[in-house]
């Protein structure tokens, strides 16, 4: 059985092929600036990085573009696309009308176009490769999996804004969430891998990269999450603000005589650790820049390891303590001093890192809190393409 997994954003596809006896990605890409001038379709192949260029204006052409490389005799792992037994979709919005995987028919698709209201960058991008795969791939199962539907869980105290309740039941305004299917993965997998039971644990999972989130999860369900009705709300990322107090954005929209659309290209865009810094989204180059003695570098990496510490804590409140703290996503996995920042003293609430183990930690499955630590600390690689295959599996074996 192969399953070909699908993220689309607004200018780009990335790939994955899985064979889900062998658990194996078979083949796997990118295209990026699509729409735009210099678009090409990258992927590795044996020890090179193969790079494609081509026109790709739009989604379908992209993914007639992947797939005509998979079956392709020079590069390709399959020799006709009749192989590839089903498709599963990453899908950012599922509003309240998702809380699980579905298999795409109709009306599902007719819901997720509903979704467009509340998530007009994210879903239209999603559908597009939907609607590209049931033209180029005829009836193909396809699946869709939503970053939403894990957070569906949460109690309405945790999800609701104190905005007028007109509005939720107007426009359906209140906290979703993203990340879902991350959390979900390594809220499990970090109970296997600690032998411990899911349904009795409770995990405060820190989803730390360009993006992200931390969402609190207890007996395997989402309590809370940091990310709200929009990917802004919360921690402060890349380029995304995160909390800011709704005045501050009427403020802005005045002073600056802006109007919604660019207020909100600020927050998204060139805030976080670009726009306190000035000098880049990238932990890596911050981190550089820090070492180096760059003031407002130093600043916003602070800010962003305070805010983490902050919700962590906010977490063990609203869980009434926590047994595992999992990090993942780019920087939480791979930077160690981004981690001992966050846990510095937390002792005082059962967190204890060892330091040296952590140290030495990059990327791989590890605990790395102290034996005397109360909460395991542990690094768990998230893999999201993975969960939608096997969701994608099992809808389509049922
Ligand atoms: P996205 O949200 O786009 O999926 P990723 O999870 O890939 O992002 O994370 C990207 C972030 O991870 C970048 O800020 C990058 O600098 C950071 N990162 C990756 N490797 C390291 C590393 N070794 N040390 C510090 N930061 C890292």
């Amino acid at each position: 059985m192969k399953i070909l997994v699908l993220n689309c954003g607004s200018s780009s596809i990335k790939y994955k092929l899985f064979d889900m006896e062998s658990k194996e990605v078979v083949a796997q890409g990118g295209i990026e600036k699509i729409g735009l001038k210099g678009s090409f379709l990258k992927f590795p192949h044996g020890k090179d990085k193969v790079v494609l260029e081509g026109e790709i204006l739009e989604h379908k052409s992209g993914i007639e573009y992947i797939l005509g490389v998979l079956t392709s005799e020079k590069y390709g792992c399959i020799k006709s696309l009749s192989e590839i037994n089903a498709v599963g979709h990453r899908v950012v919005h599922g509003g309240e009308k998702f809380n699980k995987s579905v298999l795409i028919t109709d009306e599902v698709l007719a819901k997720v176009v509903e979704c467009i209201d509340i998530a007009p960058l994210h879903n239209p991008p999603n559908l597009a490769g939907i609607y590209a795969v049931k033209d180029l791939m005829g009836d193909i199962p396809q699946v869709a999996v939503f970053d939403t539907a894990f957070h569906q869980t949460m109690p309405s105290k945790a999800y609701m804004y104190g905005v007028p309740y007109s509005l939720y039941e107007k426009y359906a305004i209140r906290r979703y969430g993203f990340h879902g299917t991350s959390h979900r993965y390594v809220s499990r997998r970090v109970c296997e891998f600690l032998g411990v039971p899911y349904e009795s644990q409770k995990v405060v999972c820190a989803h730390i990269g360009n993006g992200g989130s931390l969402a609190a999860v207890a007996g395997g369900k989402s309590q809370d999450t940091s990310m709200g009705m929009t990917p802004v709300e919360g921690l402060l990322m890349g380029t995304r603000a995160g909390d800011v107090d709704a005045g501050v954005l009427s403020f802005i929209m005045e002073k600056e005589n802006v109007g919604p659309q660019t207020m909100s290209t600020i927050v998204n865009k060139f805030s976080g650790l670009l726009g306190i810094s000035g000098v880049s989204s990238d932990m890596r180059e911050i981190r550089e820049a820090v070492d180096s003695g760059n003031e407002r570098s130093k600043l916003a990496y602070d800010m962003f390891t305070y805010r983490i510490k902050k919700y962590v804590g906010a977490y063990a409140a609203a869980l009434g303590g926590i047994d595992t703290l999992v990090f993942t996503g780019g920087i939480g996995e791979n930077s160690s001093i981004t981690r001992e920042d966050i846990c510095k003293d937390l002792e005082f609430m059962g967190i204890k890192l060892d330091l040296n183990i952590n140290n030495e930690i990059h990327g791989d499955e590890a605990i790395i809190s102290a034996p005397d630590s109360k909460v395991k600390v542990v690094v768990i690689p998230t893999d999201e393409e993975f969960m939608i295959a096997s969701d994608t599996l099992a809808i389509v074996s049922a």
